[in-house]
């Protein structure tokens, strides 16, 4: 499966989590729209971890306010 490269803007809202390795967030996909549809996605962390984490757990959160 193919992982198409999310542009992060600071300021915008995102679905994400934080990185089990480094606790860096990572975006998923862009949070004004609806949660992703998927039970588990994958993502990497501006550190380039990638993890996967459950959709359950994801957190819409403003890019560059943590
Ligand atoms: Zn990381």
């Amino acid at each position: 499966m193919a992982t198409e490269k999310l542009h992060i803007v600071v300021g915008e809202w995102y679905w994400g989590a934080t990185c089990p390795e480094c606790g860096e967030m990572a975006a998923h996909s862009k949070g004004d729209s609806e949660k992703p549809g998927e039970a588990q996605v994958t993502m990497t962390c501006a550190n380039g971890h990638r993890f996967s984490a459950r959709t359950e757990n994801l957190l819409r959160f403003e890019w560059g306010a943590q």
